[in-house]
């Protein structure tokens, strides 16, 4: 069932409304395909491309079931869907990406062994359950150091920085959402991202390497090309690719990379879907990493990975989304994508925009202004 090739006029299913399904979904309709959408709210960014909308919480065995019935193919943009659902998707519908991958990234701690098993470098960390072995991991890692929940933690919630011993009983209050990690702060010179997309078939496709500068831990922007030697960006791609292969990938994985002070690329994170960080490839490369994304599962030849130009995606978050408004000259050399969310809240994803130029210095610091100044505003 798995090797199956799902052709054009067939229904995609997707888990999650957000951001990530709305391109899914528009790409997946480009290529002639119908999208049905599973979220807990109606009219979600997904819900309003799509062919089908269920409305129904993501544990909703009903809803899934619902899902599986009308879809040729499952996906998901949706991370943390539970042991349940997954089962009953892996029953009832054809879900070609298959659910080990997506119950290993659900666990920093399984993930980190994942990550490990495949032979590539994380930062140093200890599993921690208690004070007691915090205290402990300190006294081995030293600080700072970056103590996460295992679980259910994105965009630095639910992370606790320690820079000194007289913060570890604050930090502690993690424990209280479960098992945590503690991580050895990294010192990297520049935060790096790969994304590689693997089809039912086998074939293997990575894009160029973004350099990734976050603000209060989000995502603010991605640079393309990476602004650091060849050598370390083929180093990246070979990374990715090893870990599609050693983790049976099927669709597409975002690799999150730390470039550390010393050269060596060590793997922060790993997204078994497309990511914020390649949303340039919709405009910068050949074929955008949603269309890579249905090729993949769909079992199509996948596309080419090519840079068109090379430029720059600055997200929109929160208030930001006025930004394209006030600024309407930003859009002279910006595509501007907005997600259609209803309700703007501090720090949400609203919108991007990326650019297709050539970053010159002054250029940058203009840009980057723009966005500090209303940062400033509203206390981001
Ligand atoms: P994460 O949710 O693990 O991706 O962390 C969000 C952001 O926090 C990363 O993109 C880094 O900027 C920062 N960060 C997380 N872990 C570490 C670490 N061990 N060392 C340095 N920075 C980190």
């Amino acid at each position: 069932m798995a090797k199956q090739t799902i052709f054009p006029n067939a229904t995609i299913g997707i888990i999650g409304g957000g951001q990530l399904g709305r391109y899914m979904a528009v790409s997946a309709k480009q290529m002639g395909y119908r999208a049905a959408v599973l979220d807990p709210v109606t009219q979600s960014p997904c819900g309003q491309v799509a062919d089908t909308e269920i409305t129904a919480a993501y544990s909703d065995l009903d809803g899934i079931r619902q899902l599986a019935e009308i879809s040729d193919v499952v996906t998901y943009e949706f991370e943390n869907i539970d042991y349940d659902a997954l089962n009953q998707l892996k029953e009832e519908a054809n879900l070609p990406q298959g659910s080990e991958l997506l119950l290993l990234t659900q666990n920093r701690e399984t993930e980190k062994k994942g990550i490990v098993d495949a032979g590539c470098e994380v930062a140093p960390y200890r599993i921690i359950h208690d004070e007691k072995e915090l205290e402990d991991a300190v006294d081995v890692l030293g600080l700072p150091a970056v103590l996460k929940t295992c679980r259910g933690g994105y965009d630095g919630k639910g992370q606790y920085v320690i820079k000194e011993k007289g913060q570890l009983q604050e930090a502690a209050a993690l424990l209280t959402h479960g098992t945590c990690i503690l991580e050895s702060w990294v010192p990297f010179q520049m935060e790096l991202s790969v994304i590689v997309t693997r089809s039912i078939h086998g074939e293997i496709a990575v894009f160029p390497v973004a350099e990734n500068i976050h603000k209060h831990n989000i995502l603010f922007q991605s640079i393309v090309p990476a602004r650091v030697d060849e050598s370390i960006q083929e180093k990246a791609k070979v990374l990715a690719t090893t870990l599609a292969e050693k983790l049976g990938l099927v669709g597409t994985l975002a690799v999150e990379l730390f470039l550390t002070n010393d050269g060596e690329l060590l793997v922060n994170e790993l997204a078994p879907r497309p990511h914020n960080s390649g949303h340039y490839t919709l405009d910068l490369c050949e074929t955008s990493q949603f269309e890579q994304h249905v090729r993949a599962i769909c079992g199509l030849p996948l596309g080419g990975t090519a840079l068109l130009s090379e430029g720059m995606m600055v997200n929109l978050l929160g208030d930001e989304v006025d930004i394209p408004l006030e600024h309407p000259e930003l859009l002279k050399e910006a595509k501007l994508y907005l997600y259609g969310k209803h309700e703007v809240k501090e720090g949400r994803k609203m919108g991007h925009m990326t650019f297709m130029k050539q970053l010159d210095d002054e250029w940058m610091t203009n840009i980057t202004k723009i966005w500090t100044e209303r940062d400033g505003g509203n206390g981001k």
